[in-house]
């Protein structure tokens, strides 16, 4: 596939990076994962917006004014071959001649995109919901931040992987922050819950697109800090991501969530979320 890195477009397995490279050595950059509906990058301007959050936060200029992002992102597509895409975009903050914790004097950031076909859950996944597990959240205090120093969700989600299942659901201090990799929603009673954004959890594009959706068409629900006894006495639990979009969680620690089977509600959400992306993509 073809990718971008510091103004060149060329093959994927063409690029090379310094081993100096902050990304790295210190896991030094943000990032972004951008979900592409026949050839139109979905919230484009949302995701965008979020890397240049994260990039001031972590004091790396970002290289590029949000048109110019546009662009390159539109040419990553343009040069790829799949109707559906993934893409990615990493910024680091580059490489230096030594290895210092400390910023280098003149920081050369290091901008890398690359696409990769887009694969949603498959439709078994979707009809009979997923497996997850629990584990407490180790993670640092900054989780509102997309940086690409990942070690705990890798660890997080292998977890999962280790014992069947596709995700881990986390807790901290008793409370639900969100998934390895994607934010969590639950449904007790008719209500749709979800924690609140803090420095806890990342501010999910498709956290704040099922939330439009549920105010657009009068669903019931809360944004609040969620027990982890509500969770494990939930009616129904849903994932959402870039990529799982809205997906079912219909066991957690071999315990059935609710009925064991996907719930009304989160298929309705499904069916919103879909009809959303498709009047987006054609206007
Ligand atoms: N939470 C974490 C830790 C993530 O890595 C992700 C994205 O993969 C999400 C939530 C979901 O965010 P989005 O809906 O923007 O893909």
């Amino acid at each position: 596939s073809l990718c971008y890195l510091n103004g060149r477009y060329q093959p994927l397995d063409e690029a090379r990076v310094s081993p100096m490279d902050r990304g790295f050595l210190f896991g030094d950059g943000a990032y972004e994962v951008i979900p592409v509906y026949s050839r139109h990058p979905f919230r484009l301007e949302e995701h965008v917006a979020r890397l240049e959050s994260t990039l001031a936060s972590i004091r790396l200029p970002n290289p590029h004014r949000p048109d110019e992002w546009a662009a390159i992102i539109r040419e990553v597509i343009d040069r790829n071959v799949w109707e559906d895409q993934s893409v990615y975009l990493q910024v680091s903050r580059g490489a230096d001649d030594k290895r210092n914790h400390a910023f280098p004097k003149v920081v050369r950031p290091t901008v890398f995109l690359m696409s990769e076909q887009l694969i949603t859950p498959p439709d078994y996944q979707r009809e009979e919901g997923v497996a997850c597990v629990s584990a407490a959240d180790f993670r640092w205090l900054r989780c509102d931040l997309k940086t690409v120093a990942l070690l705990a969700n890798c660890l997080l989600r292998q977890h999962a992987i280790d014992q069947g299942c596709v995700e881990t659901v986390l807790f901290r201090d008793g409370f639900l922050t969100e998934g390895s990799s994607s934010n969590i929603f639950m449904v007790k009673d008719g209500v749709v819950l979800t924690p609140p954004k803090s420095h806890l959890m990342l501010p999910g594009i498709t956290y704040d697109v099922v939330l439009e959706l549920a105010v657009s068409h009068g669903l019931k629900h809360e944004v609040r800090e969620i027990l982890e006894d509500e969770v494990r006495h939930a009616d129904e639990l849903w994932m959402t991501s870039s990529t799982k979009e809205v997906l079912p969680i219909t066991r957690l620690d071999d315990k059935a969530v609710g009925n064991g089977r996907p719930g009304p509600l989160g298929q309705q959400m499904y069916a919103w979320y879909q009809d959303f992306k498709n009047t987006v993509m054609r206007s």
